[in-house]
């Protein structure tokens, strides 16, 4: 049996009281919502903090509502309500699909948007027992000096590995982070660093309070799509989520794709504007997105399953999304 360490668990009812708390044990606290990914971490002894601040009583945190031309998702409400939640399955139906697709039913029932923005990277190296890692010597992210996916270096390359990020991200959301200085906005796509260690520009005495999504143009369409091992409960192998906006007789006005799950942070897949701008998007340019993607994208040893496998599933799946897109 795999136990936690011990730790205190505070009870914050406002957002201003979990920052407060997080500034007063700096250094060795951690929020916590769902707690599906943080407690099994600190089970394999990946992360060790004295002090937990638990997010799940602040009601500032729950919430979905439209106003002011964006809808407004408190950082704490799960999984379940993004993925049933009828605005959200009628304004961005690719960021229910994407919630729907995280881990398992009872995970999604405790798992929250926050956390999983928040969601720590994962190697094959690094999510297992403590004893294991020992075994091996460790590795850079936790307690060693070395990297075994990349044998040489000083950088960890560990995957980003959550669902909605890149969804939002091609709906151009923005977080809003509650902190000692106050509150702040960021674009998701400037919220994550090519770093396995540190992967976002969240400090930590910084608490993500509510992510808000640009309400969509007429013609505006997205879709997600998910390679995975077991379609029941697994972490990505590769995501992809696209947004297009499209003229009334098909042709782009504007084209965004994101894929994740291969390096440290999800990528923007360049050049697409480019190719598809003025165009209709139709099977053959959806190819020539798809064979752009594959030249863009370099996976890394860093998830158990084969990185060239892995590598040429992507024009695969952009290739799905896409035809999602059209077939709205
Ligand atoms: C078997 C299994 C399968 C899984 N499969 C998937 C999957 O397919 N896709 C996927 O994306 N995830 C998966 N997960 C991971 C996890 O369940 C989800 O990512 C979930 O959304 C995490 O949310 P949480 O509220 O439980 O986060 P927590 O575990 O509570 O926290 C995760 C991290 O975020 C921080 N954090 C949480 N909320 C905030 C906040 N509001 N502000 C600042 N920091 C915060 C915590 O300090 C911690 O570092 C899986 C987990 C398990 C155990
Ligand atoms: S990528 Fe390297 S440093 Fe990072 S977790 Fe994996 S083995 Fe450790």
């Amino acid at each position: 049996m795999l136990r936690l360490p011990p730790f205190r668990y505070h009870r914050p009812t406002t957002a201003a009281e979990a920052v407060d708390l997080l500034g007063e044990h700096a250094g060795d606290v951690m929020p916590v919502a769902g707690g599906t990914d943080l407690i099994p971490n600190m089970k394999h002894r990946l992360f060790e903090p004295g002090h937990l601040v638990a997010l799940k009583g602040i009601e500032e945190l729950k919430g979905i509502r439209e106003e002011g031309g964006v809808l407004r998702i408190g950082a704490g409400e799960t999984l379940t309500s993004v993925a049933t939640n009828s605005d959200i399955q009628g304004l961005f139906p690719a960021l229910a699909d994407a919630a729907a697709h995280v881990a398992g039913p009872q995970l999604r029932n405790m798992g929250t948007i926050g956390g999983n923005l928040c969601l720590d990277t994962r190697c094959t190296y690094y999510n297992q027992t403590e004893f294991w890692r020992g075994a091996l010597g460790y590795c850079l992210k936790k307690d060693g000096t070395v990297c075994h996916v990349t044998k040489v270096g000083k950088k960890c390359v560990a995957a980003h590995s959550a669902d909605t990020p890149p969804v939002l991200m091609v709906l151009g959301a923005t977080a809003i982070l509650h902190g000692p200085d106050g509150v702040r906005e960021l674009p998701v796509r400037d919220f994550f660093v090519a770093d396995g260690i540190l992967n976002t520009r969240r400090a930590p005495g910084e608490l993500v309070t509510e992510i808000r999504v640009p309400l969509p143009a007429r013609g505006f369409r997205s879709a997600y799509a998910k390679l995975r091992q077991r379609k029941a409960i697994d972490f990505p192998l590769l995501t992809v989520a696209v947004s297009a906006e499209l003229e009334d007789d098909g042709v782009v006005r504007s084209l965004k794709g994101v894929v994740t799950a291969l390096g440290s942070k999800p990528r923007e897949l360049s050049g697409w504007d480019d190719l598809a701008t003025g165009h209709v998007l139709d099977g053959a340019l959806i190819e020539d997105l798809a064979a752009r993607a594959h030249k863009q994208c370099h996976p890394l040893e860093n998830i158990i399953v084969d990185a060239e496998w892995r590598r040429a599933m992507v024009p695969v799946y952009v290739r799905r999304a896409l035809e999602r897109v059209t077939a709205v």
